[in-house]
């Protein structure tokens, strides 16, 4: 089965073939970042028609990059929701279209199944059922995942999402947008005891988090070293950045610790943007080492939006549950709700 993958709900359109046999044989991405960079955010309507420009000649090269034509597709998954509506409407529309065309099956694709199941596309793979965190910049999620479509929330941000934290907190820093991850690269030359932030619901008894309040911490630290040394330098901004990253990591590993705890389960896999974060990753290994629990990522470019992980999620869709079709977008679309396997 050759899966046609089209991801188009925010700032990034990615389009790539999952073969259930072969795996991953293509995978176009064109990042509207530069574009956005000039307005400090995703203009809505910007990213609706840089999809539209975009996505043909990415499924071009992907056919190209495949040495497959179209007619050897036997599928067309795209993400239905949730994410911008415009910017929806263009992947719904042109794999609609293309299914139609070429009288294919259309999959619709629930964007966060996408990055979900994208540590199954790395080449050490999680057996069902696992645990997963999901941090990306508008879902901090802590999830059972039993199967394909399996998906129950244990706990979540009760306010802003990591990926979203880290964007906020690198805006108020100035740093130029998209902030989170050079956040995280200046937090890597920050000294980790310099500053103390706090550490929002580290000992709350559930898996809730809470991550709106650490973005207030860092202005009035920001403004209490202003105070001290009249401006803030290079340094105090790296060891501001270390003190923030310092914070969200402890969370975030501590929160996934008790939810393996409490549920029995062996592993753990991270999912989304903030994945890609490199402390997350060797607190999460050295946690989850420690305890004799193992931990799963996705590959290091596929923790973003992309396409892969929808022609993935679409494929497994196909083989292990019932595939949703249809011509609707849901820019509001509860995980949870999804059919089971
Ligand atoms: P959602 O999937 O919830 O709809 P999204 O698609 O915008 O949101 P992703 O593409 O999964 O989110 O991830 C983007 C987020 O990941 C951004 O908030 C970005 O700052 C964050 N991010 C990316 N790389 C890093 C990093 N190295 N460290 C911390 N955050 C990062
Ligand atoms: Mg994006
Ligand atoms: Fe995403």
């Amino acid at each position: 089965m050759l899966v046609l993958g089209i991801e188009s709900s925010c700032d990034e359109t990615g389009v790539a073939l999952y073969d259930t046999e072969r795996g991953l044989i293509a995978d176009q991405l064109h990042s509207q970042m530069a574009m956005h960079a000039e307005y400090g955010g995703v203009v809505p309507e910007l990213a609706s028609r840089d999809h539209i420009r975009r996505v043909r000649p990415l499924t071009d090269a992907c056919l190209a990059e495949a040495g497959v034509s179209l007619q050897d597709i036997d599928a067309i998954a795209y993400t239905q929701g949730p994410g911008l509506g415009g910017a929806l409407l263009v992947g719904a529309s042109y794999a609609n279209a293309l299914a139609y065309g070429l009288g294919k099956p259309v999959i619709a694709v629930h964007h966060l199944e996408g990055h979900l199941l994208s540590p199954l596309l790395a080449e050490q793979r999680p057996d069902f059922p696992f645990l997963a965190l999901l941090v990306s910049g508008g879902h901090t999620q802590i999830m059972a995942v039993r199967g394909v479509g399996q998906y129950e929330i244990l706990g979540e941000t009760l306010d802003d999402a990591a990926g979203e934290a880290f964007d906020k907190t690198a805006k108020l820093l100035g740093l130029p947008y998209p902030g989170g991850p050079l956040l995280s690269r200046l937090a890597e030359e920050g000294d980790p005891t310099r500053f103390e932030l706090p550490r929002p619901m580290l000992h709350s008894a559930n898996l809730d988090m809470s991550f709106s309040g650490l973005k207030t911490a860092v202005l009035m630290l920001s403004k209490q070293v202003e105070a001290e040394h009249g401006s803030i330098d290079e340094q105090a901004r790296k060891d501001i950045c270390r003190a923030f990253q310092e914070a969200i990591v402890e969370v975030l590993v501590s929160k996934c610790i008790k939810a393996l705890k409490q549920t029995g389960m062996q592993r753990i896999v991270v999912a989304g943007g903030v994945g890609a974060n490199k402390q997350l990753r060797a607190a999460l290994d050295d946690a989850t080492r420690r305890r004799q629990y193992q931990v799963f990522y996705p590959p290091l470019k596929l923790c973003t939006d992309n396409g892969a992980m929808i022609a993935f999620a679409g494929a497994m869709r196909l083989k292990y549950a019932t595939p949703a079709g249809g011509f609707t977008v849901k820019p509001r679309w509860e995980l949870s709700s999804l059919p089971a396997a």
